[in-house]
């Protein structure tokens, strides 16, 4: 059965959720029903994935409660500033089909407009405070985003959701994580940003690993299902994609073992020590002038 983590205001939330990144409008829903049924209760979109519409319809045709569910989605940064980001919840909540949100947040920083990013926070704390979202956070901050957050708004963020794999571990993040109480969400957690389609021929994928193809091996189990043990031993949120049923339902198997300190000791060394996330000046431009449709 999945695990729950507390998150810093007393909310709990499961460990393993459904990513739904790249997943096509189209095939959204059955995946969402699919994971529903296998017994995942916690979704992972964001406006900029444009698919809350078809999350809703998933939700709705699961026959599983809403209040079952939690549901995670993010505010994309054309819609940053406070009466943008106010207004961001109700395109989501109207996409969606719901009328609260579990867990909202910034989907990443503008460092080149640092404040608008914390106007968006601001807005994000408002919605807390009226009880429309039961917990709010943030994506892709590094720590100077953070220091910068913490310095101007009064709500520790109560996710930070990062690039988390074996080849990209971010600890010193994590470091800073724990210490100001925010939970460790991972995305890509079993690789997939070393696999997309179409980022080159050179990269390793993890799901190619040696090591965690071994460690799977004594376990019975593939080398997805040993990353995401790893992600949900350590104390860490992961939220893998899959649009096809079996492997939705082969992510899902994974609190029937235990990797072993050595084990986990391993996959530690697997580290590169860097992460593909990137920002600048001129890619704030670009993503600002992505807009999100009305509801
Ligand atoms: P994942 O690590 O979840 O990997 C997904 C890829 O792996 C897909 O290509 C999927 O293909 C394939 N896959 C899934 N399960 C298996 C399996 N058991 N064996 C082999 N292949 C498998 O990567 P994502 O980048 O999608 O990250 C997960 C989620 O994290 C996203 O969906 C999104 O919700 C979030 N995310 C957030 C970001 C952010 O900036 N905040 C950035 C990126 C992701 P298929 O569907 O065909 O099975």
């Amino acid at each position: 059965m999945v695990t729950q983590l507390e998150l810093n205001n007393g909310v709990t939330m499961p460990s393993l959720g459904l990513g739904v990144f790249q997943s096509p409008p189209a095939e959204t829903a059955a995946a969402v029903e699919a994971a529903l049924r296998t017994g995942y209760r916690h979704i992972d979109t964001a406006a900029s994935y444009r698919n809350e519409r078809s999350v809703g319809d998933g939700i709705r045709s699961s026959g599983v409660d809403r209040d079952e569910i939690f549901i995670e989605t993010k505010v994309w940064v054309s819609d940053f500033g406070y009466e943008n980001a106010l207004h961001a919840y109700d395109k989501a909540v109207g996409k969606l089909g719901v009328d609260v949100i579990d867990l909202f947040i910034l989907h990443q920083p503008m460092a080149s407009r640092f404040d608008s990013t914390i106007a968006a926070f601001r807005a994000l704390e408002q919605l807390l405070a009226d009880g429309r979202v039961r917990a709010i956070g943030v994506s892709n901050f590094q720590p100077e985003h953070l220091a910068d957050l913490r310095a101007e708004t009064t709500v520790v963020p109560a996710v930070n959701q990062i690039e988390l794999h074996p080849y990209s571990q971010q600890r010193e993040l994590q470091e800073v994580h724990a210490e100001l109480g925010i939970l460790t969400q991972a995305w890509s957690p079993i690789g997939g940003i070393t696999f997309y389609p179409g980022f080159g021929d050179d990269r390793r994928s993890t799901l190619e690993d040696p090591v965690l193809a071994r460690i799977g091996g004594s376990h019975g189990k593939s080398p997805a299902q040993v990353m995401l043990r790893w992600h949900v031993q350590e104390g860490r949120s992961a939220i893998p994609k899959s649009v096809k049923p079996q492997r939705i339902a082969e992510n899902f198997d994974i609190f029937d073992f235990e990797l072993t300190a050595e084990e986990i000791a391993e996959i530690g060394g697997l580290d590169t020590g860097s992460s593909t996330w990137r920002t600048s000046a001129e890619m704030d431009d670009r993503y600002a002038s992505f807009t999100i449709p009305e509801a």
